[in-house]
Order: structure tokens, then C-alpha cells, then sequence
């Protein structure tokens, strides 16, 4: 198995904001964890040319859990290649598909509620964006804590950021694909992805400590990429950073 950290970079609020979505390559076919944003996908396209291959050549998608960064360009992806295979977890599949509301979109709308009148503006908007989501009408494969996908890519279950959110461990080569259960801070340091928007920091905690029993040579977070050094280390530090 072949692993590709891409790196898509975008300006957000007038800076440069990078992403990371995982490109695999398993006995010829090529599977890509996580989108980035509808409008990233030039981007991503042109990443995987890079690569030597194109949004038709992708053989599925893992997507490890509802949030705009992660899958906001499925629909346009999905619309150019039919025959892509989408993953997702089980607790994920019902929003991802649009059968029901994105945690993400529950929490905005609550949170516009308490929001004082100077910031509705910007409430209004992120709950305007949630909504923007185009949602794919089926997932293909629904996947559940410990599942063994793809030959070798075992699935861990890391709820708090969101409820069904997963990680990917690849037991061959040591390597945990964290998507959002974990962050890396420019300094180098881990930390929780966005805490403020973290639907339950307990369970988020909990899934940090899952990741610290796993043997982990390299660690890929959607948001600052790729670590080699100091890893049991450093969840050692941000689980005692969070210890009340
Ligand atoms: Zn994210």
C-alpha cells in the first residue's frame, strides 16, 4: 500500500490554509480519504495530477465524518466518476446521504439562537454554509469500529468531534490516518480539532486515549499533516493537557 499525504492549500480569511486528505494506492486502485470543500476541488484535482491520476481514476472515497471540509465536494466528485465507492461510518451514513440533519448543521442553528444580535450575521452564514452541503444519495460501504477495510486498514472508531467520526490505522506500516480526532498546531504539538466546535470533548478525550494504546509510527491529521517524531509523546502531553 502506497500513502500519500496531499497537501490543498486555500485562502481562508485573508490567510493561506492548508488540508489533507489521504491519497492510497492498494494493488492499483486508489482510495482518498476525506474531499476538502467544494471549492477546493480544483485544487485536489490538480494534487492528484500530481499523482498521474484524476478524479475518474479514484476507485473510492473514505469519508471519516460529516463536516465541509471533509466531504463538501463528494457531490461534484461523485457526479464525474458514478462508480466511486463511498465509505462512511455507521452513525455518519444517515446525514452524509441527507436522510437526516448533519450534527454540524444542529449545532449552528443552536448556536445562532444564543448568539447575540452583532454576531447573527456570522451565525446566520455558517448555518447558510451547512446547509450548502450537496448530499450524495447513497454510501456504499458502512463501516464500524475494528472493521479490517481495503486488506489492511483497520477502523477505529474516534466519536467527539463528531458522534460517528472514524480514524484509519494501517497496521503494516504503523500508520494512523487521524482525520480530525486529532490536530497538528503550527509549533508541532497535538491538540483537538477545534475544541469550541467539539460536539462532546469527553468522548473526544476518550478517543484521544484509543489512539495512544495504538502503535503509531506515523500519524497524518487532516489539519497539519504529517508527524514522525514524538508521538506517544505528545499524546502523553495533550492528554494531560485536558485532564480536569
Ligand atoms: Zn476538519
Amino acid at each position: 500500500m502506497k500513502i500519500s499525504v496531499l497537501d490543498i492549500a486555500f485562502n481562508q480569511h485573508n490567510a493561506i490554509n492548508h488540508i489533507h486528505p489521504t491519497l492510497l494506492e492498494i494493488h492499483g486502485q486508489y482510495f482518498l480519504t476525506d474531499t476538502g470543500y467544494e471549492d477546493t476541488l480544483p485544487q485536489l484535482q490538480t494534487a492528484l495530477n500530481q499523482h498521474g491520476i484524476d478524479l475518474t481514476s479514484l476507485h473510492g472515497i473514505i469519508i471519516s465524518h460529516d463536516d465541509i471540509d471533509h466531504l463538501g465536494a463528494l457531490y461534484n466528485i461523485k457526479k464525474v466518476n458514478p462508480l466511486l465507492q463511498v465509505y462512511c461510518s455507521k452513525t455518519e451514513e444517515p446525514s452524509v446521504t441527507g436522510k437526516t440533519e448533519a450534527e454540524r448543521l444542529v449545532q449552528a442553528k443552536q448556536l445562532l439562537q444564543k448568539l447575540p444580535e452583532e454576531q447573527q450575521a456570522w451565525g446566520k452564514n455558517f448555518v447558510a454554509l451547512q446547509e450548502s452541503i450537496q448530499r450524495i444519495p447513497a454510501v456504499d460501504h458502512v463501516v464500524q469500529d475494528n472493521d479490517l477495510i481495503l486488506g489492511g486498514i483497520r477502523v477505529i472508531e474516534t466519536p467527539g468531534h463528531t458522534r460517528g467520526h472514524i480514524s484509519l490505522y494501517i497496521e503494516a506500516s504503523k500508520t494512523l490516518i487521524a482525520n480530525d480526532a486529532l490536530v497538528v498546531e503550527p509549533g508541532g504539538a497535538l491538540n483537538i480539532a477545534n475544541p469550541e466546535f467539539t460536539l462532546d470533548l469527553q468522548a473526544a478525550i476518550g478517543s484521544v486515549q484509543k489512539i495512544h494504546a495504538l502503535n503509531i509510527q506515523t500519524l497524518i491529521c487532516f489539519h497539519g499533516g504529517i508527524i514522525t517524531d514524538h508521538i506517544q509523546q505528545k499524546l502523553d502531553q495533550l492528554i494531560h493537557q485536558y485532564k480536569i
